[in-house]
């Protein structure tokens, strides 16, 4: 790819590279892990063994849904919302409710800027479901699936359309919250979280975690600028080794000072994840009429779902090529890229319709 395209292109797709850094998967691959794995903990007895039992997919598959994001129609709003594009304190203000937020904003609007909450809500009814009809393997599919948007839902960069800090000049931050962070200090966290509880509404409940998530953005990006001021640049960043690759970090100190300014956020945001997590599968279980999940415990041939698994992510990484190649906003894009002093930033925004397709190209431009 790198050797047939246009100088200029080239040179915006460093730009896209160091842009598209974000990869949209809240909490990376570690954290998403850690929290689905530790909900399983706080269901009771009459859970706890069913779940027990697929800890291992719930674990390893909490990543699904980011894997998704190139490949499914609709897959990528499901993951965040904007909630700042629609106004100041829109969080507090905007309706709850599918029906009448699509009233007042329609779909395409909404589906611009991201569903998270309803989504949940909606996930809500189809975990409910699978534990009605009792189909061990969609109770852990969609579980899984569940606890995963719970977890982006409760990340301050999700509820906002600076989610990398792009509009601040602080690119690079998504990932440095929530992957970084957590991959250097979640280890000294306090999990104990309790209990899971049964939700009354799990609506609201889903609204309050981008409450939540977006209390907590100021706080995020305005430590970051502060900290930024006192380091320079050769004392914030630093290099390390992965694998056969030197990669450019946020430097130990300065993650060491962010974090210790924002004194237990990631750690508050990573239980009430866990929690909420809990409490939604819990929920489904007790509005299902409390099925007895032990005699569901050998429900499906895990080998075969494994296969299934294996060839779902074999087709996706096929078709991500076709989406690629046969994506008409591509050609839109790159039609745009020929301008040298071409702003970014404001390109973007413009244009957001193309934001996944930069994303797209950077995750196939070559270097
Ligand atoms: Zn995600």
């Amino acid at each position: 790819m790198r050797n047939s395209l246009p100088k200029a292109l080239s040179i915006i797709l460093v730009l896209a590279l160091s842009l598209g850094a974000f990869d949209a998967q809240a909490w990376g691959f570690f954290g998403h892990k850690r929290i689905n794995r530790l909900a399983v903990f706080t269901l009771p007895p009459e859970m706890v063994t069913f779940f027990k039992h697929h800890i291992q997919y719930v674990t390893e598959n909490s990543v699904n849904p980011d894997r998704r994001r190139y490949t499914v129609p609709y897959e990528a709003p499901r993951h965040y919302i904007d909630v700042d594009v629609y106004g100041d304190s829109a969080h507090y203000k905007m309706p709850r409710y599918w029906n009448q937020a699509v009233e007042m904003y329609t779909e395409d609007t909404l589906m611009e800027y991201g569903i998270a909450p309803w989504h949940v809500n909606r996930m809500k009814f189809q975990l409910t479901d699978a534990f009605r009809r009792r189909d061990a393997l969609a109770i852990i599919r969609l579980a899984t699936d569940l606890g995963h948007y719970i977890g982006d839902s409760n990340v301050p960069l999700h509820t906002t359309k600076n989610y990398n800090g792009q509009y601040t000049n602080q690119i690079g931050i998504h990932g440095f919250w929530e992957s970084r962070l957590v991959e250097l200090y979640s280890d000294d966290y306090d999990f104990f979280v309790g209990q899971a509880d049964y939700i009354s509404n799990p609506q609201l409940e889903a609204w309050e975690a981008i409450i939540n998530a977006h209390n907590a953005l100021d706080s995020v990006l305005l430590f970051e600028k502060e900290l930024t001021i006192r380091f320079s640049e050769e004392k914030k960043y630093s290099y390390e080794q992965r694998g056969q690759q030197t990669i450019k970090v946020y430097s130990r100190d300065f993650s060491r000072a962010y974090h210790t300014m924002l004194a237990g956020q990631v750690e508050r945001r990573m239980r009430a994840s866990i929690k909420m997590i809990g409490d939604f599968w819990y929920t489904c279980w007790v509005d299902a009429g409390q099925p007895n999940l032990d005699l569901l415990i050998d429900g499906f041939d895990p080998e075969k779902e494994q296969k299934r698994l294996k060839d779902e992510l074999e087709q996706q990484e096929e078709r991500k090529i076709k989406t690629r190649d046969h994506d008409p906003y591509v050609g839109e894009l790159y039609d745009f890229l020929k301008y040298d002093d071409l702003d970014f930033d404001r390109f973007l925004a413009d244009h957001p319709h193309l934001k996944p397709q930069v994303n797209l190209v950077n995750k196939y431009a070559e270097f």
